[in-house]
């Protein structure tokens, strides 16, 4: 037999035959379907607690609702990976609350506020995909919060585990002078449809949605499985171009566009015929190679789209253009106009942490200067739209006063960290108050630099917060101190760019935490002396 056919019969593909689990996840999702476990959470393991939950419920099927356990306080990052899962688990969780497009009215903020005040310590940080991520959930608190969050339309379904996670789209949708087009109705659409939907609650693994008509690029389309992005074709119709198999973590790759037009009113079906290509073809084997950005890469767009049309569609799509280049900032921090006549003013919670009391207070504002209504971004900020020209000023200095700036530094604009050791059980280093640190110490230090920069902190190899496309990437992993101690650290990645490269692993280029500061001041001093006109980190 040849190799091909021998590697294709180990890739667990449902659609080539190979139903049988081939791992114990895929044996999980088999013996039930991840959606089940609401059922469990409400009627049993909210009232019986923490210890009543099965042990393939906690670690496997309650990710369909958002939940993960948390880390245990105070394991040290040279235990990740050596100890069984039930000493990392906390007996408390983390909620992650899907946000899709990132848009929120002044009453879905007041219950993501009062929740984080009432039931989970104050927490909730603003992730790179929208959502809003809360700690210190007790289980006998999930039923509450979930009737509070479905009061407002809002939910933690499918947030998590193998599914279609959040749709993320463009927080000025519907807003923006410059738009191609408002996505807002088709994420609407997509959402109503297919999400809770048994057809695509087992997946080969998490499957990461964005449709946007924003000319920054800032749902950056190039490392989602599957997006749509705005264009307009040779005749002047407004639709979509379809990437797909973008993704990070090992293995980094980048989308790659079908080269079709999809209309506004066709985009649900082709996204649904995307999605069933994974379900049916993607890798189940090895958890490893089972996102479709694998199935992409050996497949290449072309025979992606002949099995799109021909085995899911049934109808061929005509070809379309790309989308134009993105800008070199792609959020929408500061004060900018609408296309109503009102501006909408982006500000800065430092790599996105904020807390229950400053999302009330986020709220008032928002309707005291605006409309009400909220925006989260892609890149860990916020937006309050709906403002006056008149009040931008005083709403910016409101703002100011309690640290969410409208005009920030390049360091609180650009640097992104993930949740890291503080509460993540796969992390290695402390992020998010290391990251703080770095931003407060570099606007010390350099309090002239302006030029595009982002630094992207992760607490271990993985690339929740995206270092492989960051120009200094940090990469959290113990090493070895003057002393010859092993000590948090990061090795550096450096030069990545959204959609053109990948940051380069420098070999020896590592640095202990504590000379964190020092190591990234000297790199941008280093680049801001030696860099022509125009020139990035990446080029
Ligand atoms: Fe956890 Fe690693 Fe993801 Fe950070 S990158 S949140 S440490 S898994």
């Amino acid at each position: 037999m040849p190799p091909a056919t021998k590697r294709k019969r180990g890739e667990g593909q449902w659609a080539l035959g190979y139903r049988e689990p081939l791992n114990k996840n895929e044996e999980n999702k088999k013996n039930d379907d991840g959606l089940n476990v609401r059922r469990r959470i409400v009627d049993v393991y909210s009232k019986a607690g923490f210890d009543s939950i099965d042990p393939a419920d906690l670690r496997g099927r309650f990710r369909w609702f958002g939940l993960y356990t948390q880390r245990k306080p105070g394991i040290d990052g040279g235990k990740t990976g050596s100890l069984p899962d039930e000493e990392l688990d906390d007996r408390y969780f983390m909620l992650r609350v899907r946000i899709d497009g990132g848009q929120l009215s002044a009453e879905q903020l007041q219950v993501i506020a009062d929740i984080s005040t009432k039931y989970a310590r104050g927490t909730a940080d603003i992730t790179d995909r929208q959502n809003v991520q809360y700690h210190w959930i007790a289980i006998e608190d999930v039923p509450a919060i979930w009737d509070a969050l479905e009061s407002v339309g809002l939910s933690t379904m499918e947030a998590c585990g193998d599914t279609p996670r959040v749709i993320i789209g463009c927080p000025l949708a519907g807003i923006a002078a410059d738009e191609v087009i408002d996505a807002t109705p088709q994420i609407r659409e997509v959402h109503e449809r297919y999400i809770g939907s048994p057809e695509f609650s087992n997946l080969p693994r998490k499957f990461k949605s964005a449709m946007s008509g924003c000319t920054a690029h800032c749902t950056v389309h190039e490392i989602n499985d599957v997006a749509f992005v705005g264009v307009v074709n040779d005749e002047g119709e407004v639709g979509y171009q379809a990437f797909v198999g973008g993704g990070l973590s090992t293995n980094p790759m980048f989308a790659k566009s079908l080269g079709v037009f999809v209309k506004p009113e066709q985009a649900h079906e082709v996204w649904k015929g995307i999605i069933s290509i994974f379900r049916d073809y993607g890798y189940r084997r090895l958890r490893h190679r089972a996102r479709i950005k694998f199935l992409m890469n050996d497949w290449g767009a072309e025979k992606f789209r002949e099995v799109l049309e021909k085995e899911y569609l049934g109808y061929a799509l005509p070809d379309g253009p790309e989308p134009a280049a993105p800008l070199p900032r792609r959020d929408h921090v500061g004060v900018h106009p609408q296309k109503d006549g009102n501006f909408y003013v982006g500000f800065a919670p430092r790599v996105g942490r904020v807390n229950g009391e400053l999302l009330r207070v986020i709220g008032d504002l928002a309707q005291r200067y605006g409309s009400g209504r909220v925006r989260t971004t892609a890149e860990q900020k916020m937006v309050i739209l709906d403002v006056p020209e008149a009040n931008t000023g005083e709403l910016a200095a409101e703002l100011a006063k309690h640290d969410l700036q409208v005009h920030p530094s390049t360091f609180r604009r650009q640097t992104m960290a993930c949740t890291g050791i503080e509460y993540c059980k796969l992390a290695i280093v402390e992020t998010k108050q290391r990251a703080m640190d770095l931003i407060d110490e570099l606007e010390k230090r350099l309090p002239d630099f302006e030029q595009p920069l982002t630094i992207n902190v992760n607490g271990c190899p993985n690339a929740c917060a995206r270092i492989q496309v960051a120009d200094i990437g940090l990469k959290g992993q113990l090493v070895v101190d003057e002393n010859g101690d092993q000590v948090e650290g990061f090795q550096i990645h450096l030069g990545g760019q959204v959609g053109a490269s990948f940051g380069k692993k420098v070999r020896g280029l590592k640095t202990t935490s504590a000379g964190l500061t020092d190591y990234v001041e000297r790199l941008v001093r280093n680049f801001d002396a030696q860099r022509t006109e125009g020139e990035t980190f990446a080029a």
